[in-house]
């Protein structure tokens, strides 16, 4: 019942061109489901052994569409890619170089966003804007990785003013980026609950939402 009346408030918020996808780790399958119910489709986890749990038991839900979140450890990359739609966090050169092989040998083209941070964050993965210009040319060589966008997580405790500005510096590094390079980088996966209203305004196209669907985690 929460479930779709915070979702009834999310849609009502967000243009229907944004795609929202319903963050569900350390959430229960039965919550899934209620989401599910209301419609939504596209579901993302961030830690591999948690997901694959819950998949095995939504194996008759085929249409839901598997969002991989969180950092990537090179020995469960095969499993992510074997059982995820869109890796939102790549968000290295060796990585990608890794997961560029795996599908090599699977004969799968993923999808992939390029994780960056614009503003300086010891806590977070992901590319800053000199080392990702400077990566570009190996990038463009992985050709069995459809690298679609790029996704970013702020910093805690921005102001409004910050969040906004770093959105638009995102937007902008993937319009320079498909300006000076053969990638063509159309997706931006920013936005979580207390941002996501901001991401929209600077042209997100997928949210990534989880508290303000399911409530507080643990
Ligand atoms: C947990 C998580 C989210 C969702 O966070 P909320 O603040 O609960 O909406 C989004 N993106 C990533 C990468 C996450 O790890």
């Amino acid at each position: 019942m929460t479930i779709a009346k915070n979702l009834d408030k999310i849609l009502s918020q967000i243009p229907s061109s944004v795609r929202l996808i319903a963050v569900t780790k350390k959430k229960s399958v039965a919550a899934i489901k209620e989401a599910y119910d209301y419609g939504i489709r596209d579901f993302a986890e961030s830690r591999v052994q948690e997901a694959l749990l819950k998949q095995e038991d939504l194996q008759e839900y085929e249409d839901i569409c598997w969002h991989f979140i969180g950092h990537i450890q090179t020995n469960k990359a095969k499993k992510i890619l074997e059982n995820f739609h869109w890796i939102h966090s790549v968000d290295s050169l060796k990585l990608a170089e890794h997961l560029d092989k795996l599908a090599m040998k699977n004969s799968i083209s993923p999808r992939v966003f390029l994780q960056v941070k614009l503003l300086p964050d010891p806590n977070k993965y992901g590319w800053e804007a000199v080392e990702l210009f400077q990566d570009l040319p190996t990038l463009e060589s992985l050709k069995n990785l459809k690298i679609e966008g790029l996704m970013t997580i702020l910093p805690l405790g921005l102001s409004e003013y910050e969040c906004l500005d770093t959105f638009d510096k995102t937007k902008e590094t993937a319009i320079r980026i498909t300006q000076e390079s053969s990638l063509r980088l159309k997706e931006l996966s920013m936005g979580m609950s207390n941002d996501y209203l901001l991401a929209v305004q600077k042209g997100s196209t997928m949210i990534r939402l989880g508290t303000v669907i399911f409530g507080e985690r643990d």
